[in-house]
């Protein structure tokens, strides 16, 4: 079925035609009919399946259809989000999506000046996407009006609750009417995620079961056995040898990104960091950089990628391995978003075979093997420019070393 065909309003098929969306995706598929219809749904929904689009798409239709005009009471949609970035970008999903509708939409997180958030608030907003935080003080002052919100929208609830919110989310109910529709996307589904969901929402929930397999069918991921030291050297090759291809290195902690950044200037890659301890200004500096390809080689932490939606990111390393093993399916999931094809590599130490193992689990199949042989293995460090560097000096040493002691010997 095309988008054509959906019963949705022409000025939001005029944008999907200018985004050249044509076809819905799985989840677009599966969550746009009940959305539209006005029922409750728990979406899990592997990251870079289009899932924004399968709430927004619903949600605009619906608030465009009923013409609203004054906007006097308030906030008629509430999207909560984990993170600032998740919160940008999906402002800008519903600013396209909506462009030719009256639909307003906003985002407000932390970390920035509160007074041009409450102007814009003042203004007169439909549609608001918010981190709990600030979210929480605008509200309680009382520019944030959530009496007639009709939908709340909680994006990443799994993350939302790894991050401790589960009490703000409760608290948030206390806030808006009891009649409302509720959808919750996530990523993954466990027992809290489904506990939390059936507490909040009184109606019946659609579940949208995602296929067995949790990463997307267009991205090829595998794993090659490298020691912690040589990491370095693989990646070097890696990216010397794919120069023109936007990659996404991710790392355990802050101080392995601005450690593997230092290793790339080594050897004359450029690259930045992306890391929770940096100021937002930096994060949103480094993103767009990266986002408009003046920088190609991205080392990033988990908190700060989470749910980033970059448009083609060719490669995703898995320079570490991610603690939690959902965040593999998270990571690779950068990759070959919508229907773009993608790839994954994840390098896997000795020390780090046990939690290869816990995500295999996880994905309930193994992740298919790159082998690299001995030869490869030792190509690929000389390869290195710092190996060379390193071998230039020894030489140079060696040399005048030599030379020193025939002077010597001369004497
Ligand atoms: P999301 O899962 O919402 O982060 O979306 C992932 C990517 O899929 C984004 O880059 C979207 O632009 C793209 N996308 C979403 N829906 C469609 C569609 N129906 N056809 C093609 N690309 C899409």
């Amino acid at each position: 079925m095309k988008f054509e065909d959906y019963s949705i309003a022409s000025e939001i098929k005029t944008s999907l035609a200018k985004l050249n969306y044509r076809r819905p995706t799985d989840i677009q598929f599966k969550s746009i009919p009940p959305i539209l219809k006005g029922e409750d749904v728990l979406a899990i929904a592997q990251t870079g399946t289009g899932k924004t689009a399968a709430f927004a798409i619903p949600i605009i239709h619906q608030l465009h259809v009923r013409k609203i005009k004054g906007r006097g009471d308030g906030i008629k949609c509430l999207v909560m989000v984990p993170t600032r970035e998740l919160a940008i970008q999906i402002h800008q999903v519903f600013e396209t999506l909506a462009k030719h509708t009256k639909v307003k939409s906003y985002c407000v997180f932390g970390g920035v000046e509160e007074e041009p958030q409450i102007a814009k608030l003042e203004k007169g907003i439909d549609i608001l996407i918010a981190t709990p935080g600030r979210m929480f003080d605008l509200a309680s002052r009382g520019f944030i009006r959530l009496q007639r919100t009709e939908i709340l929208v909680l994006d990443e609830a799994d993350h939302m609750l790894d991050l401790g919110f589960i009490k703000d989310i409760r608290d948030l109910m206390t806030y808006l009417p009891k009649k409302k529709q509720t959808l919750f996307f996530s990523a993954t589904i466990n027992e809290v995620i489904k506990k939390l969901a059936y507490s909040l929402v009184s109606n019946a929930i659609r579940i949208q079961i995602s296929p067995k397999n949790p990463v997307a069918r267009n991205i090829d991921h595998s794993v090659t056995f490298i020691e912690m030291d040589d990491k370095r050297f693989f990646l070097e090759r890696l990216i010397k040898e794919n120069p023109e291809r936007k990659i996404l290195v991710f790392v355990r902690t802050q101080v392995r990104c601005e450690r593997v950044e230092k290793a790339m200037a080594r050897v004359d890659i450029e690259s930045k960091s992306l890391h929770g301890g940096m100021e937002q200004d930096e994060r949103k500096k480094v993103l767009d950089l990266f986002r408009q390809g003046e920088i190609k080689v991205l080392i990033a932490t988990d908190v700060s990628a989470r749910g980033i939606d970059i448009p083609k990111v060719e490669f995703v390393v898995n320079y570490d391995l991610p603690e939690l093993s959902e965040n593999y399916v998270h990571r690779v999931g950068r990759t070959g978003r919508g229907k773009e094809k993608g790839q994954a590599v994840t390098f896997c130490s000795t020390e780090e075979k046990d939690i290869l193992t816990e995500i295999e689990g996880f994905l309930g199949q193994p992740i298919k093997r790159l082998e690299v042989d001995r030869e490869d293995y030792s190509t690929t460090i000389d390869f290195s420019a710092e190996s060379h560097a390193d071998w230039k000096t020894l030489m140079t040493e060696h040399e005048k070393e030599t030379t020193k002691s025939k002077r010597k010997k001369k004497k």
